[in-house]
């Protein structure tokens, strides 16, 4: 009997609002603990949440990018729990009315393309964070992150393998890296997957799942998932049963290892809240912010195969930053060359990128070198040391190129007259071209290059060797 993998996904963003959702508190990660709270964060009694304006902003983003409805009425609800990560006992969440309902994204992979369908996407406060420390056998507790505004994205049960619940990933990480949501970073768990699966025999109802956290990386999705999926047809093949259950991805022995049954919905007595209002989303407010949304990965990728011919390889690379596809885009402005504009990116630009150069590099300098370069007023290997200089010294690409005396020499009585040097001090070479022995061209060739001190436009050097050869 052949088994079928089943997964759905539920992938917590952290926005990247400057404050937190319910109090005036800096949103920032990597922080002096406990240094970012608040009487509202820290959950003191007395205290009164009041929502951060910015968070719906960028939720409604989230959901526009994501192809989701915006929910004209989103109300905020009440989960209970114990637990000292959270210290009011409750995590304020949205159930009944999330803020978007039925998204999707387009994911491609070697089997082809494929929608896979969000079915909700709600706001709610993260909770602090729990540090055990296995040295004294304390947990240490840090409240930064408690009221740091996070979306969670539900998907529908729509993926049959870890390569497509990858494609999801990385097309939901630039997707909303470029919406300008949020880093997506999931080392630094600002991008949190929990991954849903249950097995089934193909053309049999959905069968019992398990959900597992704890995934720090792409990698460790993959290779989870492949662990579970197995783990679970053996379990059923060889007559036992699944049991709803969370679990937790160990990334050393790369094994799932059951945690907690899974908690049922009424344990929360969920309620709405009564400390938000309802939010009420105008439809005027919802298209104000769509306009505002710049063009996304599915789209860009799209335009710069079809319309300026790149290799996916270049596109793909391209879509991963913001910064590199206006890099991309201001390139080609100048230069109106996509292709080589895109090559010296993936090459040149990325070989010394770091975020301290980019801070001063003006990206118009890439576009105005390139074109030096192609029309012949400096030489390749010029054009890739004027970038080098200006990206770790500043500077603009003419002053470089100047104060390094890089320009070629393009007066044809000056390559003339060097060429002329080099064939009278070298009459054995010149005699022996003269009786037909071509390899003597390429050493006259490269004394006259020396000569010019590598800095004439080679196919000028040949033109006028050639002719003082005859
Ligand atoms: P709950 O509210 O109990 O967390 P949901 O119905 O919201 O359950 O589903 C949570 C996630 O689990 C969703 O991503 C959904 O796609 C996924 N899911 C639901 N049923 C299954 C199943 N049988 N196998 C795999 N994934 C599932
Ligand atoms: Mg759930
Ligand atoms: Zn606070």
């Amino acid at each position: 009997m052949a088994f079928e993998t089943i997964i759905g996904l539920e992938v917590h963003i952290e926005l990247q609002t400057k404050t937190k959702i319910f109090c005036n508190c800096p949103n920032s990660f990597g922080k002096k603990p406990n240094s970012l709270t608040c009487p509202v964060c820290m959950g003191l009694p007395g205290t009164l949440p009041s929502l951060n304006k910015s968070v719906v902003d960028y939720g409604i983003r989230t959901a526009l990018a994501l192809n989701s409805k915006v929910s004209e009425v989103t109300i905020m609800d009440r989960k209970n729990y114990f637990y000292p990560d959270l210290p009011k006992a409750y995590q304020i969440s949205q159930l009944y009315h999330p803020l978007g309902t039925e998204g999707g994204l387009e994911i491609s992979t070697s089997k082809g393309n494929k929608v896979i369908r969000i079915h909700e996407l709600h706001m709610e406060e993260d909770a602090g964070k729990l540090i055990h420390d296995k040295d004294t056998g304390r947990t240490l507790i840090d409240y930064n992150r408690c009221g740091v505004p996070l979306i969670e994205i539900v998907t529908e049960p729509d993926f049959r393998s870890g390569e497509e619940v990858v494609a999801f990933l990385d097309l939901l990480r630039r997707t909303l890296i470029f919406a300008g949501v949020s880093d997506c970073k999931i080392e630094e768990g600002s991008m949190r997957v929990d991954v849903n699966l249950s097995v089934r025999e193909e053309g049999m109802p959905l069968g019992i799942r398990t959900e597992t956290k704890n995934l720090s990386s792409f990698k460790a999705v993959a290779n989870a998932i492949e662990y579970e999926s197995k783990r679970q047809t053996e379990v059923i093949k060889s007559g036992g049963q699944i049991s709803m259950e969370t679990r937790r991805f160990d990334e050393n022995k790369l094994v799932t290892v059951a945690m907690r049954p899974k908690e049922e919905c009424y344990q929360y007595k969920y309620f709405p809240e009564p400390d938000i209002l309802p939010i009420h989303i105008s439809e005027e407010y919802v298209e104000k912010i769509r306009k505002e949304l710049p063009e996304l990965p599915s789209d860009i990728k799209k335009r710069l195969i079809e319309e300026d011919e790149l290799p996916p390889y270049d596109s793909d690379i391209l879509t991963t930053d913001p910064y590199l596809y206006d890099l991309y885009n201001r390139t080609c402005a100048i230069t109106k060359n996509p292709k080589e504009s895109s090559n010296w990116i993936l090459t040149e630009f990325m070989k010394m990128d770091s975020p301290d150069g980019r801070r001063n590099f003006s990206k118009d300098s890439l576009g105005i070198i390139i074109n030096m370069v192609l029309s012949g007023k400096i030489n390749r290997q010029s054009g890739k040391e004027v970038l080098l200089f200006i990206f770790e010294n500043g500077g603009s690409p003419e002053q470089v190129v100047q104060e390094k005396g890089l320009s070629m020499i393009s007066d044809e009585e000056v390559i003339s007259s060097k060429i002329k040097e080099v064939l009278a001090n070298n009459p054995k070479a010149v005699q022996e071209y003269k009786s037909g022995i071509g390899k003597s061209f390429g050493f006259l060739m490269g004394n006259s290059m020396r000569a010019l001190d590598n800095k004439a436009d080679p196919s000028l050097v040949r033109t006028i060797l050639t002719k003082l050869l005859k």
